[in-house]
């Protein structure tokens, strides 16, 4: 198993549940992957925020087994910052109304309808595809300047299967639409239920990955931290031995009868032994990702705001999203007189935010909270800065030509199946890794699931009611 994140560590639990034996072969120090939960000085910091919901029961069913009672329902709270004002998430017309006021709201409404009557043909990117259905100016308002800080390229370079994938998922369209008056919707619009409560582990996600790795071990599973792989060795289209490297450069070799892999699909076939075809790894180069830094501040105050999370919309702030974790689990905080934040940032290698030093972004992250207001005049008494690469694998227009190359690649491997979020290169939800890792074991006792397919179609959602049909 290459990577103990969700997706290696739910492959173990489901491997030494049915009697198997399994190695988990992790890079880092920790469980989780960027699931993971970073603890300092009694603090519990998410990377980012991590809401546990799925519409698959296998998922629900191991959080809550994994969890028992440590797996709490929360409730959700989120607004938007946008031109220095705060707008309620979902939507609400009248609160709308008064950010925007009577002009901006005629104008949005103007340009909802001009989409919807004279929409544009093509929808060649994400930018066309959401302007078609929202109007030009909601998309300024409420999509451009968020998914350009996610992705750091213009919304007209972003693929529009990424907008068909996701745009329900943030359910803003949803909240758009039902902010409308029921005869101002699309005619055929369904209004989806919005998701108002979650499941969040007592003391963030890591909780569950750290439980989870304790039943792998319990069962006889091996879990190797600080065991990065650097070589998959082959013969032909069949994975003889993985090889990690500990600090020291000194090697371990791994003999291996199947290998289920989370790592990085691009980083997977570089380490192949002998080297993938050129083709393949020139593919390889051509997928990009985004960084996620999370700049951690305590402040001295005991109720800042009452949102678990709220987003940046406004061009002139780099953050793109704000946690508040005592929103998310009171046991988050060790002091109830104090609050603790995540800033999230986006960003690529290349780029000055991934370069600067911990206390420049802490001084960033406490200087642009400052100006959003939220801080109230309280004093941040502690800063630190949580980094994790390749946090999004980035739907660059043209991208899916590259990938199908890997894809037709590693599919020819008969004992190497890739799951999870990088390791297949999808903006995959913790529940659709972990769904990935259960049907690949499954595969290793006889099941054929297509594991490529879980998340690909627009309506994935409807892969819990259809599975087969939708996975097979
Ligand atoms: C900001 C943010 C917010 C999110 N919010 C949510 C949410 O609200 N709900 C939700 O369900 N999902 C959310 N997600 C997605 C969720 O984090 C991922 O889907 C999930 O962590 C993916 O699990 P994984 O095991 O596939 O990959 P990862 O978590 O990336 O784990 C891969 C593991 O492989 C290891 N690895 C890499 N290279 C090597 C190597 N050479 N050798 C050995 N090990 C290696 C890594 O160290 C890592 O531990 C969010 C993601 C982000 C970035």
């Amino acid at each position: 198993m290459l990577g103990a994140g969700p997706a290696g560590l739910a492959a173990a639990h489901a491997l030494v549940a049915r009697g198997g034996g399994v190695d988990v072969l992790e890079a880092s120090g920790a469980v989780g992957g960027i699931s993971r939960t970073i603890e300092k000085d009694g603090y519990y910091f998410d990377l980012g925020g991590h809401r546990f919901f799925t519409r698959f029961d296998e998922v629900q069913a191991l959080w809550e087994s994994v969890l028992g009672d440590d797996l709490l329902v929360r409730p959700r709270l989120s607004r938007i910052f946008y031109n220095g004002r705060f707008f309620d998430y979902p939507l609400r017309a009248t609160n709308a109304l008064r950010n925007l006021g009577l002009v901006e709201s005629a104008r949005c409404v103007a340009s909802f309808g001009r989409a919807r009557l004279r929409p544009r043909g093509a929808e060649r990117n994400f930018e066309e595809w959401v302007s078609n259905r929202f109007g030009d100016r909601l998309f300024d308002i409420f999509f451009r300047s968020y998914t350009e800080k996610v992705w750091g390229i213009p919304t007209t370079e972003i693929g529009p299967e990424w907008a068909s994938q996701r745009i329900k998922n943030l359910d803003l369209g949803a909240a758009i639409l039902s902010a409308l008056p029921a005869r101002l919707r699309p005619r055929r619009a369904v209004v989806p239920s919005l998701i108002e409560t979650f499941h969040y582990p007592k003391t963030g996600p890591g909780l569950m990955y750290e439980r989870m790795r304790a039943q792998v071990e319990a069962r006889g599973g091996g879990v190797h931290l600080r065991a990065p792989v650097v070589r998959v060795e082959r013969t032909g289209f069949r994975v003889d031995r993985v090889v990690t490297a500990d600090r020291e450069g000194v090697e371990t070799t791994w003999a291996a009868d199947e290998v289920l892999s989370s790592v990085p699909l691009t980083l997977l076939v570089q380490m192949l032994s002998p080297a993938a075809p050129d083709a393949v790894l020139h593919a390889a180069r051509q997928l990009t990702f985004r960084n996620l830094l999370s700049v951690n501040l305590i402040v001295d105050h005991p109720d800042l705001f009452p949102d678990n999370w709220i987003y940046v919309h406004a061009p002139e702030l780099k953050v793109g999203r704000i946690q508040n974790f005592k929103n998310w689990s009171a046991a988050m905080v060790p002091d109830a007189s104090k609050t603790s934040l995540g800033l999230e940032y986006f960003c690529s290698d290349d780029e000055e935010l991934w370069r600067m030093d911990d206390a420049a972004l802490v001084a960033l992250g406490t200087a642009e909270l400052r100006s959003t207001g939220l801080l109230r005049g309280a004093e941040v008494i502690g800063g630190s800065v949580a980094r994790a690469p390749k946090a999004y694998p980035v739907y660059k227009r043209g991208y899916q030509a590259h990938l199908d190359v890997l894809v037709d690649y590693v599919r020819r491997f008969e004992n190497l199946q890739a799951m999870g979020r990088y390791g297949m290169f999808k903006y995959n939800n913790a529940d659709h890794s972990i769904l990935t890792a259960i049907l690949a074991v499954e595969n290793l006792y006889g099941a054929d699931h297509d594991l490529w397919r879980v998340n690909t179609d627009t309506e994935y959602h409807e892969i819990r009611s259809d599975r087969k049909g939708a996975t097979a």
